[in-house]
């Protein structure tokens, strides 16, 4: 068999959207399952509503996604160029051969695709206008999805507006042409331009490519398809929040396919190697923002070290607003902080306010913690005690720190536990965050007294 050709033909006319992603993804999957070739062509035909901003968009989300395109804009390859709006010669030359064959004439300025079959004339009743119909047999759509489609195109159609410029199906069929395109990936909205599309291959004399028609995303909840102005619906979104790209392309994998059993964390190169057509469903994906962020926290637990600190450090210069500013003054200081919390949060877009104490004096204190932290014996008589203990113990380890306030705590006919909550609210003013000796070790000892003192004194 002849090598897979596939392509992702975004059109630069707003933001990245997650089914685009979800289109790109699939296409590229299957490239990269087949060892075949993923095409990245931009249509952009339609002047009035792209935008260079949008295209950026679109180089940007693909490679922070990790789908790198073999040809395309920027990557080059034999069959380009691949913007379609600098093709236009050669839709003129298709044009030609459609006039040539008799089967594309002009009308009122516009060019029409002629098909072929008898032609006679009926009121459509919904128009309100009288229409020429073509007896014409329906087209099948042999679907990798969906199956066997059946649809009938009994009306000729406008492939060249009258201001010259051509239509979609055109230059789509056109280009799937001459860049060889072998299968079709794209979204279920798409399913019902299939039969013009092969009606206009087999004028031009070109084998129809294999079609997978991808079922839609539906929104969160509710009826209805997930369109780019619902919340959650944007790529950059997610990574502007510090979503790991592995953990998106994890999720976006699952959105319609499966491997077959109910596996969820799979690695990428595990996915390529199970994607196939026979996996992907026909009924519509429901995208579930709770299970994005879950399928994010499992990455982010399993994150090297240095790639979790780097996250982030750019996360919190990008929100200098949400973090005190002097979090990121002390590197090394920062990167513990970071470490200590790591199994703690669920999202890099938590970390400002979860580790807000660790930088700065001014932090909330949790009224709730307070109650609760206060409410049995004489928790502050205990933190007297601590607070003694902690002057000459070694802050250099979670283990000795441990060991200090368990003999405190045994002096005292008491356990670990009647230490931990109070003292955790002396030195962050809260009652959850990352293990108390983590805690006292990353403060460090000047930090944990003056602030245990200063609780005493209120
Ligand atoms: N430009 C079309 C879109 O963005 C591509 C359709 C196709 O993949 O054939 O929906």
């Amino acid at each position: 068999m002849s090598q897979v050709r596939v392509r992702f033909a975004p059109s630069p006319t707003g933001f990245f959207h997650i089914g685009s992603a979800r289109t790109a993804l699939f296409n590229w999957l299957y490239a990269r399952h087949t060892g075949g070739v993923f095409v990245l062509r931009i249509e952009d035909t339609d002047q009035a509503r792209n935008s260079d901003e949008y295209l950026r968009l679109i180089y940007d989300s693909l490679r922070w996604l990790g789908l790198d395109w073999d040809e395309g804009p920027e990557a080059g390859g034999a069959v380009g160029p691949y913007r379609q709006s600098e093709r236009a010669a050669l839709y003129r030359e298709y044009l030609q051969k459609l006039k040539d064959s008799g089967r594309a004439y002009e009308k009122d300025g516009a060019v029409y695709f002629r098909l072929l079959g008898d032609r006679h004339e009926v009121f459509d009743e919904h128009r309100k206008k009288t229409v020429v119909k073509v007896r014409n047999t329906p087209v099948v759509i042999d679907d990798m999805i969906r199956g066997r489609v059946e649809r009938l195109e009994d009306e000729d159609f406008v492939i060249f507006r009258s201001d010259g410029n051509p239509v979609f199906h055109f230059v789509n069929v056109v280009d799937d042409i001459a860049m060889g395109i072998t299968h079709v990936i794209r979204g279920e909205d798409h399913l019902s331009n299939a039969s013009k599309h092969i009606e206009l291959f087999r004028a031009l004399g070109a084998p129809v490519p294999r079609y997978a028609h991808i079922p839609l995303i539906l929104k969160q909840s509710g009826p209805g398809k997930m369109s780019k102005r619902d919340k959650g619906a944007l790529v950059e979104e997610y990574r502007a929040r510090g979503f790991l790209p592995e953990a998106l392309v994890n999720f976006l994998s699952l959105l319609g396919w499966n491997p077959g059993d109910d596996r969820e964390k799979m690695a990428v190169a595990e996915v390529i190697r199970l994607f196939d057509f026979p996996g992907v469903n026909q009924s519509n994906a429901r995208f579930d923002e709770k299970k994005l962020a879950h399928m994010n926290m499992l990455y982010l637990l399993e994150l090297p070290a240095d790639r979790f600190v780097a996250l982030a450090g750019e996360h919190f210069a990008r929100r200098p607003e949400e973090a005190p500013a002097q979090a990121l003054a002390d590197p090394a200081y920062f990167r513990e902080v970071m470490l200590l919390s790591q199994p703690k949060v669920k999202g890099i877009d938590e970390l400002p306010a979860y580790t807000r104490y660790f930088f700065t004096e001014d932090y909330p204190v949790d009224a709730k913690a307070v109650e609760k932290a206060l409410s049995r014996g004489d928790p502050k008589a205990r933190l007297r005690e601590l607070d003694e203990a902690l002057r000459t113990a070694d802050f250099s380890s979670d283990t000795k720190l441990e060991e200090t306030i368990k003999a405190v705590a045994a002096k005292a006919g008491l356990g670990f536990g009647d230490y931990q909550g109070p003292a955790r609210l002396a030195v962050s003013g809260t009652g959850v965050g990352p293990n108390l000796t983590g805690l006292f070790r990353v403060l460090g000892r000047d930090r944990v007294l003056r602030r245990i003192e200063r609780f005493l004194g209120a």
